[in-house]
């Protein structure tokens, strides 16, 4: 496939931007090849700087749930741009943007807003910290919670992808505090508490892990995990950056029925602009600054642009069978994938939650880390590139969720399969 102008501009952003990009998975390290480079995006569809079309399942990594440049919201931005772009002060919209989240999210009390997912967990984490008095972090392997210091160890998406869980660059000092444990392994989490559980300060996960491709938490572990806190006065907090509003309206804790103490959100909360948030019980979030002692602030944070576009995504998502829609759709994208598996002989199993989904070239799907990771990268990579070719955008690492929109229609993902069929019966020749 000639990809002539993207081949030109990556020549030209690696002389200018290390690997690039400027952020590593966009380098296509886990597939190989020259990364697309995209000028424009409408609905269900990316277009690259050649002007090919391809049937968009990244959506931003998530933030694209209405599909890209949806009407309402670019009216929303546009109006609010000619009012000022920023004020580093307060604002009525970021007011209602709280009160919109709570009421969406009733575990949280109080919302303070960021510019990314990243300072959200980082704020969460630290605030944990502040309110207990301990340093302890439990996470779990493969799971991605952002870059700060604390996070990048055993972590999942482009640290898993790129071979480099573990960040160089992280102090000893810090990466001692925390603790990484298999994801939906509860005996793990309880027998750690039973050895250090007084040093703990918080237990951070992916309610829905889309960090290592898709695990579904097990039956019962996101129940677990809230009781060993309570149990010994640990802080709850569910990353739902990516989850949040997208497998549920009222994200995954919602969707398991369980209340974590705090809460972090990023990428659907701002409809496409840079905003993270995190919030939870007011005991805790009365910690932090000017309250408490627990520091934390932002020049763009609230930003009003970002707070006019996440707003009116949240206003669109929350229509009566919108979410019931999106797992229609993505439910079919994956029975669709199973069967075109099955009629080329390839072993094709996937998980879903709402608008997320796995994909796995195996007989049984996965349910831990470990068994994301003997799965068979190199069918991955062909399977890959042969979608690409047929103008399909997937993720480009076998280590990623996919994501649908509500603007992909029933032909969109009919069309992604036939293109997956044909793809699968080529790879096996
Ligand atoms: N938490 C989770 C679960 C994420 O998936 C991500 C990003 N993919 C982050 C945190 C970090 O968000 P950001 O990239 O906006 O800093």
């Amino acid at each position: 496939m000639s990809n002539n102008r993207s081949e030109t501009l990556f020549a030209s952003a690696c002389e200018h931007i290390p690997g690039g990009v400027n952020s590593p998975v966009r380098a296509f390290r886990g597939v190989g090849g020259t990364p697309v480079f995209f000028s424009r995006a409408q609905g269900a569809y990316l277009f690259d700087a050649d002007e090919r079309c391809y049937i968009d399942y990244i959506c931003s990594w998530g933030p694209a749930i209405l599909g890209h440049a949806h009407p309402e919201v670019i009216r929303e931005v546009q109006e609010a741009a000619t009012l000022g772009l920023s004020f580093g002060a307060p604002t009525e919209i970021e007011v209602e943007m709280a009160a919109t989240v709570r009421e969406l999210m009733p575990s949280m009390d109080l919302v303070r807003m960021t510019s990314s997912g990243t300072e959200a967990t980082m704020s969460a984490i630290r605030l944990a910290r502040g309110f207990t008095g301990r340093d302890g972090l439990v996470k779990f392997e493969g799971c991605y919670h952002g870059h700060s210091d604390s996070l990048l160890v055993k972590a999942g998406s482009g640290a898993l992808t790129l071979g480099v869980p573990s960040s160089a660059g992280v102090p000893a000092s810090i990466a001692q505090h925390t603790i990484t444990l298999p994801y939906n392994d509860l005996d793990a989490v309880r027998a750690y508490f039973r050895a250090h559980g007084d040093s703990v300060a918080c237990i951070i996960v992916e309610p829905v892990a889309g960090n290592m491709n898709l695990i579904p938490p097990k039956p019962g572990f996101l129940q677990g995990l809230r009781k060993v806190c309570d149990e010994f006065g640990a802080v709850l907090i569910f990353d739902e950056v990516m989850t949040g509003f997208r497998v549920a309206l009222g994200g995954a804790q919602a969707l398991y029925g369980v209340k974590p103490d705090l809460t972090t959100l990023g990428k659907i909360i701002g409809g496409g602009m840079p905003v993270g948030a995190f919030g939870g019980r007011r005991d805790i979030m009365q910690c932090i600054a000017p309250l408490g002692p627990v520091y934390q602030a932002g020049t763009l944070s609230g930003n009003p642009i970002a707070m006019r576009a996440g707003l009116k995504t949240l206003s669109l998502l929350r229509q009566p069978g919108f979410h019931e829609q999106l797992s229609a759709l993505t439910k079919m994208l994956c029975d669709g994938l199973e069967a075109a598996g099955k009629k080329a002989g390839v072993p094709i199993v996937t998980h879903q939650v709402g608008g997320m989904f796995g994909f796995f070239f195996s007989d049984s799907a996965p349910w831990s880390f470990d068994e994301v990771m003997h799965g068979d990268t190199e069918r991955f990579k062909d399977f890959f590139h042969a979608m690409l070719a047929e103008g399909v955008y997937l993720a480009p690492s076998a280590f990623e969720a996919g994501f649908v929109s509500i603007a992909h229609t029933e032909a969109d993902i009919s069309n992604t399969i036939a293109a997956a069929e044909r793809a699968l019966m080529a790879s096996r020749r």
